[in-house]
């Protein structure tokens, strides 16, 4: 059947987009070169309901998990490999800032309902988990790529691409095309590693996690991160930044030992009010977008997708807080 669509990239977003688009028997065809500057490879695809210095609760969590749980679930079912796993979080507190915030959040219940049981030096998170993204990208491009929905190559206009398709929708990125094509939302970058190691005898449900995490990965091996260089567009591998993430994983693996087996690195897209974007251009009503995932495309991209997809089957507008035309007016959020 001639595709309706077309994909622009294939890291969680394009993968997630293609597979509502499946599940609704939309005719796709999605483009990707590989894999080697999504910063999807990088990601642990961890999904915390409590995070940062302030432990501040994950917007909008009691709603987007169920959904991410399912639709992980799901396309995990359909590509035969565990894709969801819930996880707790084992947060230890990094300095009296962060045990003060604990002990005002704790007394007012606004963690509730994923502030666990404390220890003398954290409390533990409940109702986290960890995708598989890693496996997620690698199966379904195997999965579209024999069903000829999947064509390893660039797109290098989508205004062109276009002509061809009902819409074309932008999923590349940082390293892609939305800068372009979409230069009047205000992007913003944030460059960060992770490191692979081999490490045993880590509780495979527990994250670790004092100002950087350890999550388990599988049979002796775990995810180390992640760094945060805002401003930072060089998407390659930074020395430094493996110092901190081996010196924090020490601090907090304590006497095990450890070996590095992987080093990765990529470039997350955010936006200035920490909010995604899907949704239309504003002057090419043909071209599309899902990004600006930021530290959050293991929880966001399933919501977003399921969004172009009521769009595409029913006509259903975007929600305004993550509508890309937010962007489109005289006076976008944070201007005078
Ligand atoms: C170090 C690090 C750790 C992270 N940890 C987590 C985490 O624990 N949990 C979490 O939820 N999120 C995490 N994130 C964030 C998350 O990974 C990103 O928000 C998300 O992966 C972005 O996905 P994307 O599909 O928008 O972009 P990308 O993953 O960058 O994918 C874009 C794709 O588009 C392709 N492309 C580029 N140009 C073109 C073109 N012209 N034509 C066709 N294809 C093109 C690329 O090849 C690429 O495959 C982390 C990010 C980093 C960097």
């Amino acid at each position: 059947m001639r595709p309706e669509i077309l994909i622009a990239g294939q890291g969680v977003a394009g993968t997630l987009l293609a597979w509502e688009l499946e599940q609704a028997g939309i005719p796709f065809l999605i483009r990707d070169p590989g894999h080697e500057c999504a910063a999807t490879a990088a990601a642990a695809g961890i999904v915390n309901p409590v995070t940062g210095r302030r432990l501040v609760k994950t917007w909008r969590f009691d709603v987007l998990r169920p959904l991410a749980a399912e639709v992980w679930r799901d396309l995990g079912d359909a590509l035969e490999v565990r894709l969801w796993r819930e996880m707790r979080v084992r947060r230890e507190f990094a300095d009296d800032e962060e045990r003060g915030a604990w002990e005002r959040k704790a007394a007012t219940g606004e963690l509730s309902p994923y502030a666990g049981a404390p220890f003398d030096d954290g409390f533990w998170i409940v109702g986290a988990a960890r995708v598989d993204l890693a496996a997620a990208l690698a199966a379904a491009r195997r999965r579209w790529r024999m069903q000829g929905r999947l064509r390893e190559d660039a797109v290098a206009d989508l205004n062109a691409a276009s002509q061809q398709y009902r819409f074309v929708i932008d999923c590349t990125g940082a390293a892609g095309l939305s800068r372009a094509a979409f230069d009047f939302v205000p992007w913003e970058f944030s460059k960060g590693d992770t490191i692979e190691i081999s490490v045993e005898g880590l509780d495979p449900d527990v994250i670790l996690n004092r100002r950087l995490w350890v999550a388990p990965a599988g049979e002796g091996v775990a995810l180390a991160g992640a760094t945060n260089e805002p401003g930072v567009t060089d998407p390659r591998p930074d020395p430094a930044a493996r110092e901190r993430l081996v010196e924090g994983a020490r601090r907090m693996l304590g006497t095990r030992d450890f070996t590095i087996r992987v080093h990765r690195s990529g470039v997350r897209v955010t936006l200035p009010d920490r909010r995604p974007v899907a949704g239309l251009h504003r002057e090419r009503p043909r071209v599309g977008i899902l990004g600006g995932l930021g530290a959050r495309g293991a929880l966001w991209a399933p919501w977003l997708a399921r969004q172009w997809r009521e769009h595409l089957v029913a006509g259903r507008t975007f929600e305004p807080a993550v509508d890309v035309a937010r962007y489109a007016t005289a006076n976008p959020p944070g201007s005078c």
